[in-house]
């Protein structure tokens, strides 16, 4: 039997969202912790997959049918999907590392790139930072405008508006990723509605007490051509340009909004941004 899912989750609902979001959080922070030239994808794996397991929560990516394991890591001109393996992560590689955890049947999201350190090339990783950090700020912009907009449609907007007004600092315009996009998030991790990361003519659903979404934008240095390579997972750049991708998952309650993917809501992402995240508030 099919199982309906809602866009508008009751607040019970939302609070239920909390520790999956936590431990997905926790997850991702170990991986990012042991991201150094050397470690192999499939040992940043089991990092991830023993953190969710000893908070006694599962790996909501090997619910997925015909994926096996607990994160995607995508390296480079990988955009999202990299199944881990056994690819040593080297000196200056962008490392985007995506990861969910599901608790009592409710899900977490989320995903963040970084670039190794590299001495010897600092060009080379300056420009790799500047695409992880438009990515990452474009997310929080998008987070940010949860908190007023009415449609939800316009989150997209406004993170297409930020990577526009922040060029490359050749002057080439980004590639923002169409070919995915973020999507609701309950008790599947990946729900109605889609969340585009660009404008789109239609408004989307209202943003309204009990939205629960996954916002997640994808960048390149250039192209927004993808494909799927043969293993069926991975998608890369068509033309080999870098990518990097970031994602957290929100919830839009009767107090605000919360980053339920974030230990501290997003406060520290979104206080630059004139946001203060609310705690979704216990119910009885
Ligand atoms: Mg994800
Ligand atoms: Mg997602």
């Amino acid at each position: 039997m099919a199982f309906r899912s809602r866009i508008y989750k009751t607040a019970a609902e939302l609070q239920l969202m909390v520790q999956p979001g936590v431990i997905t959080a926790a997850a991702l922070d170990a991986v990012r912790a042991a991201i150094v030239p050397g470690v192999t994808t499939l040992e940043l794996d089991a990092i991830a997959e023993r953190v969710i397991r000893d908070a006694g929560a599962e790996p909501n990516f090997q619910l997925v049918p015909g994926y096996r394991h607990t994160i995607c890591a995508s390296v480079n001109e990988e955009v999202v999907h990299g199944i881990p393996g056994p690819r040593v992560i080297q000196p200056g590689d962008i490392v985007s590392i995506d990861c969910g955890a599901q608790l009592d049947g409710w899900n977490g999201d989320s995903a963040f790139s970084v670039v190794v350190p590299d001495p010897a090339r600092p060009a080379l990783v300056a420009e790799r930072e500047r695409l992880v950090d438009v990515t990452e700020q474009s997310l929080w912009r998008g987070i940010a405008a949860l908190a007023t907009v009415k449609r939800l449609n316009a989150v997209g907007a406004v993170i297409e508006q930020y990577i526009e007004s922040n060029p490359r600092t050749d002057g080439g315009e980004w590639g923002i990723i169409e070919d995915y996009t973020g999507h609701g998030i309950g008790r599947s991790m990946h729900e109605d509605p889609p969340v585009f990361n660009y404008r789109v003519r239609e408004k989307g659903p209202e943003v309204k007490v009990g939205l629960a979404v996954a916002i997640e934008p994808m960048l390149t240095a250039g192209t927004i051509d993808t494909v799927t390579l043969a293993d069926d997972w991975t998608v890369v750049t068509e033309d080999g340009t870098m990518a990097a991708h970031w994602e957290h998952s929100v919830a839009v309650h009767a107090g605000g909004i919360w980053v339920l993917t974030a230990t501290d809501g997003g406060a520290s992402g979104l206080a630059p941004l004139g946001v203060t995240p609310v705690p979704i508030a216990a119910t009885v």
